[in-house]
């Protein structure tokens, strides 16, 4: 037996794992993620290394290779597990070791040791609120974000302002120099603005981290599913949770989804934990995030807080993974291996000894199932904690009676007169637009045809008046005046953006003060923050946005949040359609009357009666789930059958029709013996064809996932073994 083992662990070529002979005495022993030692070259000095792959046959000529010497004794090592991980990956979602290894271990980088900073602000309370009312002049949105700051937390470390608040050095100055902030060196270890707990935890709070508490204490590692509607506290219980494992000595990784990494949020966890945290981001250069990586491994920090990637944290004695908002899209990877952040953090959990904890206020239909079936634990929250705040009253508008009793405005009448309400008592409004499975694009009214990228298999997205992008491959070309298909002038947009809401509205209210919050007014690095805290600030009366504006910001003074187009979602083809909807207006609906007053809700739509609508106008999940899951038992989706995609692509479409037909027939032949799986297709890819690449896909659905190993070396011996075949390449995809 031959081993691929690599030597320094955080170079950047772990693509380059070198092979050595297995001796016979050391069989038992080496498995992947073994620490061993070898001779390394040509003195054939003995260095430390990890086994990452083992081979039957070898890749040189058998008498070249050297032997491994021995086995180290500590295989519980952090980096043993992440290589383990990376073995799990490559196992369960087809990628290669390299793509996975690639994935968990950092890679080297030469960094600037910099000390941290900590902005001391030195004013009264007084002196600051006059300083926030004066500020004027350049860089004054900025200076303003700071102060405001500041009122709240009078010390916070430089990266949180550089990074959530983006501050930069030119609006700092000038207030360094009038001596209102000061910047401190940080001292390592030093917690500088770690306050301990700052409410009281209500009865649901209290019974779901004491049972947490208990059975950690009892040395029971499971994974639970904290429920609790939007508001309801979740992020207290994840304190206390965190709290009693660093407490033991042991290690937290905490995934917030990027668009939720707020200045709010990030300075709840340093209020509680001081200097003990790290914060991770997908801004960060490769430098700074190797940084933080050693922070973790050093044990300088000992709570890792971030995306998806953050679960890779090399804490060598990791308690306690918690992955807030569990449901979003977002902890599914894109890139090989594709894998998803909740199962991939069991994983780890599993390696490592420690225990899982799952939020959402809508969760995954897989995890709901899952608790359901006891093989995780449900932790509920059933009421929203602040004092005074309850939920909104949700009314749904059947736009399609608006029209047929006279009214042609974006605006039912519903919405329209409660937003002249909000408007006469100056409280606030958000208007969100589901652009999810929307696009804006112009289509031809005389011969039907939409105006399509010419090299990928999609319509062409409308920016601002006169430009048309296609959103796969960047390719850009003015508004035509003409079609190009038929050549009749009469083209136009079809339905309405963001933008053309802002104009609807404007018109309709003149008056009011709006901000627009898409990804064409946040395309500028700081615009985010910049909006939100304007909106924050009152300069605005209505926010109108994407699903951007649902995430991590509370404002108290919204009254009234409208939905509009909340159907368009349901229409997109995708299995999880229904999901992501509820998922969407559920979290919507939740912002309003997140403050004392109580708020209404409005969802507009086309399809009133559709239960993902349905549900979310009455807040009720366990309605939702009891349909839906029985939609996706009826169908074979998942969580009731696991499904497998398998992505062929080629520039040479001949080719790549012969090589999928192939890949279906050995895989039928593989799996005629398997009750319980189906193959469907190829067909071709919702996306045919992006930047001249064709692409098909092969389905798989089956009772268990475990057949994907055996189908993977068919298709590989099948790519591999024929010269044709060069120019497809595969990609596998788990739902
Ligand atoms: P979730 O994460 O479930 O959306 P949060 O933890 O953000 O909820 O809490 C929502 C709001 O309620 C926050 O402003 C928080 O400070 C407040 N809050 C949470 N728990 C309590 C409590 N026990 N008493 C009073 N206020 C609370
Ligand atoms: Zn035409
Ligand atoms: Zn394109």
């Amino acid at each position: 037996m031959y081993a691929d083992i690599i030597i320094d662990i955080s170079h950047e070529r772990v693509d380059r794992p070198f092979q050595y002979l297995i001796p016979d005495r050391l069989l038992k022993q080496i498995t992947v993620g073994v620490k061993v030692q070898v001779p390394f070259g040509k003195g054939n000095t003995l260095r430390t290394g990890y086994v990452v792959e083992i081979k039957e046959k070898p890749e040189f000529a058998p008498e070249k290779l050297k032997e491994i010497a021995g086995v180290r004794e500590e295989s519980v090592s952090v980096q043993s597990q992440l290589i383990r991980l990376a073995w799990w990956m490559r196992e369960t979602y087809g990628s290669t070791m390299n793509q996975a290894l690639k994935t968990v271990l950092p890679v080297k980088q030469k960094i600037k040791v910099r000390e941290k900073h900590l902005y001391c602000c030195v004013l009264t309370k007084e002196r600051l609120l006059e300083e926030i009312k004066q500020a004027a002049g350049k860089n004054y949105r900025a200076r303003l974000r700071l102060l405001e700051a500041f009122a709240e937390n009078p010390v916070i470390p430089e990266e949180v302002a550089k990074e959530q608040l983006q501050i930069s050095d030119s609006t700092l100055r000038p207030l360094i120099e009038r001596g209102i902030v000061e910047v401190k060196i940080k001292k390592k270890n030093a917690p500088s603005v770690s306050a301990g707990r700052s409410v009281r935890l209500n009865r649901d709070q209290m019974a779901a981290a004491d049972r947490f508490r208990e059975e950690y204490g009892a040395g029971i590692r499971k994974t639970y599913l904290l429920y609790g509607i939007t508001g309801s506290g979740k992020t207290e219980v994840y304190m206390e949770m965190m709290d009693y494992v660093l407490s033991l000595g042991r290690q937290v990784i905490l995934l917030i989804p990027e668009i939720s990494l707020t200045y709010q949020t990030v300075m709840r966890f340093y209020r509680r934990f001081g200097d003990r945290i790290a914060v991770m981001n997908s801004r960060l250069s490769a430098g700074e995030r190797y940084r933080e990586w050693e922070r973790a491994a050093t044990g300088e920090v000992s709570v890792m807080i971030g995306p998806r990637s953050a679960l890779f944290a090399p804490f060598s004695n990791l308690g306690l993974i918690i992955i807030d908002e569990e449901h979003e899209g977002a902890y599914k990877s894109e890139t090989m291996p594709r894998y998803h952040a909740v199962e991939a953090a069991r994983q780890r959990a599993l390696l490592g000894n420690a225990s899982l904890v799952l939020g959402s206020a809508t969760p995954s239909l897989e995890s709901f199932q899952r608790a359901e079936s006891g093989e995780y634990t449900l932790l509920r929250l059933g009421s929203r904690a602040a004092a005074g705040s309850v939920l909104p009253a949700v009314e749904i508008t059947d736009m399609r009676a608006e029209m047929r009793e006279g009214n042609k405005s974006v605006f039912g009448r519903r919405l329209e007169a409660l937003m002249e309400d909000r408007l006469a008592r100056r409280e606030q409004i958000m208007l969100f637009i589901n652009r999810r499975g929307y696009s804006n694009f112009i289509s031809c009214r005389s011969c039907g045809e939409a105006i399509r990228c010419p090299h990928c298999d999609v319509s062409l997205t409308l920016h601002g008046k006169n430009r048309l992008v296609c959103h796969y491959c960047g390719y850009t070309v003015p508004l035509m005046d003409r079609c190009p298909s038929c050549g009749s002038p009469y083209i136009a947009g079809f339905g309405a953006g963001t933008q053309k809401l802002e104009e609807l509205t404007k018109s309709r209210f003149p008056a009011a003060r709006i901000l627009r919050m898409d990804a064409d007014t946040t395309a500028r690095k700081g615009m985010h923050e910049e909006i939100l805290a304007a909106f924050a600030a009152h300069e605005a009366d209505i926010l109108i946005g994407t699903q951007m504006i649902v995430k991590g910001h509370d404002f108290a003074d919204v009254t009234l949040v409208g939905i509009m187009a909340a159907d368009l979602s349901l229409n997109t083809p995708d299995f999880r359609c229904a999901e992501r909807t509820f998922q969407l207006l559920t979290q919507a609906a939740g912002r309003a009357g997140r403050g004392s007053r109580p708020g209404n809700v409005v969802i507009q739509t086309y399809q009133p009666e559709h239960y993902a609508v349905t549900a979310a106008a009455a807040q009720d999940y366990d309605e939702f789930y009891r349909q839906e899951i029985a939609f996706r038992r009826l169908m074979q989706y998942p969580p009731a059958y696991a499904l497998s995609g398998i992505l062929f692509s080629s520039p040479e479409e001949d080719v790549l029709d012969l090589c999928s037909q192939r890949a279906g027939r050995l895989i039928e032949e593989l799996v005629q013996s398997e009750p319980g799986v189906r193959l469907i297709g190829p067909v071709q890819a919702p996306v045919y064809k992006v930047n001249d690449i064709y692409r098909k896909i092969l389905y798989i659905k089956s009772k268990k996932c475990d057949i994907l190993d055996k189908i993977r070396d068919k298709i590989d011996s099948l790519t591999d073994g024929d010269e044709k075949f060069r120019s497809v390449a595969v990609q596998y995809d788990i739902s």
